[in-house]
């Protein structure tokens, strides 16, 4: 089996050259590393610069929109897919709070993407206030059932679900371990109960939230992810490596 690692740079960093600098360090590192499907989520602007083959190194994208026309400042997921990309981050924390994206338009989005035969990964994950009130595996249920709303069995096995805490996310309180791996069990059940144990089964389910290469081991062996989702940690360039080292070393 191999671990996916998808490393979302967001809105970092500042110029192409420091793009290129770091995804070369990125490379190099994934030359020994024989575990790992890494997907890197730069930009737009600088995706076409560093669209270049390499094993095991695929390039994603932050976020879409699920039409063309007159949308200023947006690009289309069929866009994205003449691009030769195939991993798509959808309904991100950041997106959701910042850009108030609904339940309703990630529906869309991912739906959108499954059309053009690329792989949603579907973000969900309660804030603190949530979870202090006991409400994280009903934040969880919603998030997932509108977004994935009307999409049949399927087309259901190609989506990536990303469990983030916002919480955890971007604040160095990494989540313990044991208690994600409760979460998981429940986003597997949930996609049982919904469509079957064999779709399930297919379904990776990813944790994201101040990941770094103290806490990646525990996230995937006690926790049993099928991999994580790297912020921060992804454009530090020693950390990533230190990461990419110890997934390699399981
Ligand atoms: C994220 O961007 O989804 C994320 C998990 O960020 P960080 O690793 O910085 O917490």
């Amino acid at each position: 089996m191999k671990y996916l690692i998808i490393a979302n740079w967001k809105c970092n960093p500042s110029s192409l050259r420091q793009s290129k600098q770091l995804f070369s360090v990125y490379k190099k590192q994934m030359r020994s590393c024989k575990n790992i499907n890494l997907v890197v989520c730069p930009p737009f602007i600088f995706i076409s610069q560093l669209k270049e083959k390499f094993k095991n190194i695929f390039l994603g994208s932050q976020d879409c929109f699920y039409k063309e026309g007159a949308f200023t400042g947006e690009v289309s997921s069929q866009m994205i897919k003449s691009f030769d990309l195939n991993y798509v981050i959808i309904g991100h924390s950041e997106r959701r709070n910042i850009f108030h994206e609904t339940d309703e338009e990630i529906n869309k989005k991912i739906k959108d993407v499954l059309d053009y035969k690329m792989n949603p990964i579907l973000c969900v994950g309660e804030n603190k206030k949530q979870r202090d009130d006991g409400e994280t595996f009903e934040v969880i249920k919603r998030q997932i059932g509108e977004g994935l709303n009307k999409i049949n069995r399927d087309r259901i096995k190609n989506i990536i679900i990303a469990y983030e805490p916002i919480w955890a996310i971007g604040t160095g309180e990494s989540a313990e371990a044991d208690k994600m791996q409760e979460v998981k069990i429940f986003i597997k059940k949930f996609i049982n109960n919904k469509y079957g144990a064999k779709t399930s089964q297919l379904i990776k389910v990813i944790y994201g939230g101040s990941v770094d290469s103290n806490n990646i081991c525990s996230y995937l062996s006690t926790s049993q992810m099928d991999g994580v989702l790297v912020g921060g940690a992804s454009l530090k360039k020693d950390e990533f490596s230190k990461i990419l080292k110890k997934v390699n070393s399981l």
